[in-house]
């Protein structure tokens, strides 16, 4: 899967909307401390199906909404859409991912304009061996924790590259019902 573009409304400290063009290869984000790096990938993994409130380093989901400043109101939406490509039996096929969050009504996504569960989002990245906790997405700590991770931690990160998630995914919910 390539990821082609990330658009962002209202999420963190992206108030207005913001584009930004994922080229082929490996992107870094550069910036001043506190230009919303960070941010960003959180927006990418948020997207993806992050729910992990913490590790988006707020104490609730709705705290990736942009809370206001001293010039600016606070919004009471967040808005992030992804553009990935993946390869499929008639050549490269596009898809949009949408998640969209409201102060009181939580969070929703969509995948190419349909309501969609997060579930049908997960499935999605987890075969094409991508996702919130893929090893392709690199934040500061990332690099420390890869050397420092248990085996079993670092066998998920081989098997996320290997493209087998999806089979786990799958078999956990097989062993629910
Ligand atoms: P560093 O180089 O220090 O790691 P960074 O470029 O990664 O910095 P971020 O952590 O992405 O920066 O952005 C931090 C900024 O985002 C802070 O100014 C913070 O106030 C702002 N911010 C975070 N959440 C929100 C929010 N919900 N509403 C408004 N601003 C927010
Ligand atoms: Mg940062």
């Amino acid at each position: 899967m390539r990821l082609k573009r990330l658009r962002l409304t209202g999420f963190k400290s992206f108030v207005d909307p913001a584009d930004l063009r994922i080229e082929p290869g490996l992107t870094g984000v550069v910036g001043p401390n506190g230009c919303g790096k960070s941010n960003l990938l959180e927006a990418l993994r948020w997207t993806m199906g992050e729910n992990s409130a913490r590790s988006m380093r707020g104490a609730g989901m709705e705290d990736v909404i942009f809370a206001g400043t001293a010039t600016r109101p606070p919004r009471d939406f967040a808005e992030v859409s992804l553009l990935a490509e993946r390869d499929g039996p008639d050549g490269a096929e596009e898809s949009e991912i949408v998640r969209r969050i409201e102060r009181g009504a939580g969070s929703a996504y969509r995948i190419d304009g349909r309501d969609v569960r997060a579930r049908d989002v997960h499935l999605l990245f987890a075969d094409a061996a991508t996702g919130p906790h893929s090893p392709a997405l690199v934040s500061q700590n990332r690099i420390g924790a890869v050397i420092a991770a248990r085996p079993t931690e670092r066998r998920a990160m081989l098997e996320e590259a290997a493209g087998i998630a999806g089979l786990h995914v799958r078999r956990r919910d097989a062993e629910a019902r």
